[in-house]
């Protein structure tokens, strides 16, 4: 598959770091198991979408052999089909709710190269109708909710798509979608289309024109998350042992100083992870990493060489068996995955009640509401509690 240099997914990281898309160019490609599962994912919602607003005469056989091909993926589970339904149900709400059937592409390759040099992008599904494009993306993660205001890939999706069909259609306006399933989280995001040409002008232009030629400053922050050099970049380790704002002021700590310690100090457990990862495997490849080596890791308990055998010499010693095993109910999360989350829904959805989180810490930017805004003095008699205050 060709890929674009400056690719839409990696937007926010080459905005905000021009430099990280050369030296991106120099590492290894690597896939995760969760790319692949979202790529199986949206290869379903394709389908779906395809034979419900493309290829509406698609026969049944056709259908079910194309999903009887994606179910052999290894990857495969039934709640990737009840998933890919709450999208596809998302994009039918949009396309219905039109007097006029509306203009709608799946799976477009769209260029923006006028402001970003040999770019191009996938949107998952484009509508237009009358004034109004949409670009409805489905995030199959669910790590960390995906939110669509100002979300960079979407767009530059969106730039790409009024630039393919602004010649025939009187747009103006801008709504982006983010369907994330398993996070429940739907997320909107309009902008008028002059506002989307000024930042394409004012933010992308410049910062692609730097990027694609390698120039400009490492920058490290929140993009770097999903950049290929996060563990090895000189720039991000340097931000983490850079202890400027604690130097020359009084002996304690002020409850910036902690807020701010403990902000950085989470990055940085994040990026010792990775820096594990990064290290264990340049010793896997035969490197010398001076002071570091692989061992076996503590044993994960002990098992039988033969169940079965082992099973039937303790029933001929007379134990029962009903003392060797155990009948354990799974957990509602794990029967929903086994019997698919629409069925789980309409059968025993409403006997399912969510155990409420213990109060925890979170940074400003978290999109949940800051509990101290409830005033509830019984949470935070909770928190007192489990500190032992
Ligand atoms: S890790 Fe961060 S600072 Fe380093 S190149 Fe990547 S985006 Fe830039």
């Amino acid at each position: 598959m060709s890929h674009a240099i400056l690719s839409a997914s990696g937007a926010s990281r080459w905005i905000n770091c021009n430099p990280s898309a050369r030296l991106e160019e120099t590492m290894e490609n690597t896939t995760s198991g969760y790319a692949e599962e979202g790529t199986l994912a949206h290869a379903l919602a394709e389908l779906k979408l395809r034979k419900y607003f493309i290829e509406t005469g698609m026969a049944k056989r056709t259908y079910t052999s194309e999903l009887n091909k994606l179910k052999k993926h290894r990857l495969w589970q039934n709640e990737i089909d009840s998933y890919t339904d709450e999208y596809v149900d998302h994009v039918r709400a949009i396309a219905m709710s039109f007097d006029v059937a509306p203009f709608i592409e799946i799976e477009k390759k769209v260029s923006f190269e006028e402001y970003v040099p040999e770019a191009f992008g996938t949107a998952d599904t484009i509508i237009i109708s009358g004034d109004r494009l949409y670009i409805i993306d489905l995030k199959y993660g669910k790590g960390v909710p995906v939110y669509a205001e100002n979300n960079s890939q979407l767009m530059l999706y969106a730039l790409g798509a009024y630039l393919e069909y602004s010649l025939f259609y009187g747009i103006e306006n801008i709504e982006m979608h983010i369907v994330q399933p398993r996070l429940e989280n739907i997320s909107m995001f309009s902008i008028k289309v002059n506002d989307l040409l000024e930042w394409a002008e004012t933010v992308i232009k410049p910062n692609a024109q730097r990027a694609f030629a390698g120039e400009g400053e490492f920058n490290p922050g929140e993009h770097c998350k999903f950049c290929k050099a996060k563990a090895s970049c000189r720039a991000r380790a340097a931000n983490y042992f850079t202890l400027e704002a604690l130097k020359e002021k009084g002996p304690l700590l002020t409850n910036e100083e902690k807020a701010e310690a403990l902000q950085r100090g989470a990055e940085l457990d994040k990026w010792l992870g990775e820096l594990k990862v990064e290290i264990f495997s340049a010793i896997e490849k035969g490197e010398e990493v001076k002071g570091w080596k692989i061992v076996q890791g503590r044993s994960a308990g002990r098992k039988f060489t033969d169940t079965d055998a082992a099973v039937g010499k303790l029933k001929e010693h007379g134990i029962a068996e009903e003392l060797l095993y155990e009948r354990k109910m799974l957990t509602v999360p794990q029967m929903e995955t086994v019997i698919g989350k629409k069925d789980f829904k309409e059968w025993v959805g409403d006997m399912v009640e969510t155990i409420p989180g213990k109060p925890t810490l979170a940074p400003e930017s978290d999109k949940r509401e800051a509990i101290s805004k409830r005033k509830s003095k019984d949470v935070f008699s909770v928190i007192s509690n489990e500190n032992n205050i």
